[in-house]
């Protein structure tokens, strides 16, 4: 019989299937709060537990555990890059910020990526598998525990597709909310997307309080094709039509996260059109400087093209930030110390064989 993911389940599953096991219902609110409260990762910690129940629980269920293999302290600003060992041997990225608002952490959602974003080190090998509801909640559980701090924000931005992975990430944000775990507030995460609209409808009919972020990158659909293949599929104007939903349902400001490349999109001209295009959306645009990775010619657009490009935007009562970058010491583009760490290993593995 294959184990039961026991920190994937919700209280209601948690329940029955504590009931299926012959046990009463009031243990699983027990170990509930043993798995998403005092985050423990084994059932020998559960000292209110009886020895025969943790038997049968270790023989029908698991508890999962990511492992930190390396983790990268910034001498700056605090920040944290965690690279976490699966139990099948996959390795994902998770980065914890310290703010004034708050600690926030930035988990992966899927190991690699399929969406293909010609910026991104993500997605150079592909999409590897989706995480489970528990493997996003450890991320996290795992920094608290490591950090011995609360964390209070949460941003669905590391490696990976959420809305590629959609039934998985609602669970994980149905349980990281649930006021009986860690009780995350809603409108302290924010899920980015390339823009899955089917997807993204679906999110906006739950009406959950969290905030989409729109990898949008461009502003007519032939640059964007040019940078995100997702851009064959859905054009600039359904993306807007499904944010005006979007904030119709849930009363949510969306934000664009806009990468300036040089010579790719970072014009004056553009930033107009973007400006256009915006205007009567209540949104926020974050522009980030794109941080190049060694396997693709990208450059960084010069800090006085940025600068212009906010000020043109701005021209629309448009609400621009420029990213602050977080921990520039230890960084490499979103999912590189991933993919290094990888590299290193096989080579290891390699010169192990010779
Ligand atoms: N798949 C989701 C979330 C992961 S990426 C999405 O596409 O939104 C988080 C953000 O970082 C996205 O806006 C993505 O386009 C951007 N990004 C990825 N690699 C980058 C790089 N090298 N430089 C700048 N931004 C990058």
């Amino acid at each position: 019989m294959e184990k039961i993911d026991i920190k994937s389940l919700n209280l209601d599953e948690l329940t029955k299937f504590i009931e299926d096991i012959g046990e009463k219902k009031f243990r699983a609110a027990q170990i509930y709060k043993w798995l998403h409260q005092d985050l423990v990762v084994d059932f020998d910690s559960m000292s209110n537990i009886s020895k025969s129940l943790k038997d049968k629980l270790k023989d029908a269920s698991y508890i999962t555990a990511l492992v930190p293999v390396e983790v990268l302290t910034s001498n700056i600003d605090g920040t944290k890059k965690y690279l976490f060992k699966l139990e099948d041997g996959n390795i994902i990225e998770s980065v914890f910020m310290r703010y004034n608002h708050g600690n926030s952490v930035c988990i992966s959602t899927q190991v690699g990526c399929r969406m293909g974003c010609k910026f991104c080190a993500s997605t150079l090998d592909g999409l590897a598998r989706n995480l489970t509801p528990s493997e996003m909640l450890d991320e996290i559980y795992r920094i608290e525990k490591d950090t011995d701090e609360r964390v209070s924000n949460i941003v669905l931005m590391g490696s990976g597709e959420p809305m590629d992975n959609f039934d998985n990430v609602i669970k994980f944000l149905n349980l990281i909310t649930d006021e009986n775990g860690l009780n995350i507030s809603q409108r302290n995460i924010t899920l980015s997307t390339c823009g899955i609209i089917p997807n993204i409808k679906k999110l906006a009919d739950m009406e959950m309080g969290i905030t989409l972020a729109i990898s949008l990158h461009a502003s007519d659909d032939d640059t964007r094709r040019e940078l995100m293949p997702i851009a064959n599929k859905y054009s600039i104007d359904e993306i807007i039509d499904v944010c005006k939903y979007y904030f119709e349902k849930t009363g949510r400001r969306i934000t664009f996260e806009y990468s300036l490349v040089a010579g790719v999109n970072d014009t004056i001209k553009e930033a107009t059109k973007l400006g256009e295009l915006i205007k009567d959306l209540n949104c926020h645009v974050n522009l980030i400087p794109v941080n190049p990775i060694k396997e693709r010619n990208f450059k960084q657009s010069q800090r006085l093209d940025i600068e212009k490009f906010k000020n043109y935007l701005e021209k629309y009562r448009n609400n621009v930030t420029i990213r602050r970058e977080m921990g520039r010491d230890i960084n490499g583009a979103c999912g590189q110390l991933r993919k290094s760490y990888i590299n290193q290993e096989s080579q290891i593995e390699k010169e192990g064989d010779s």
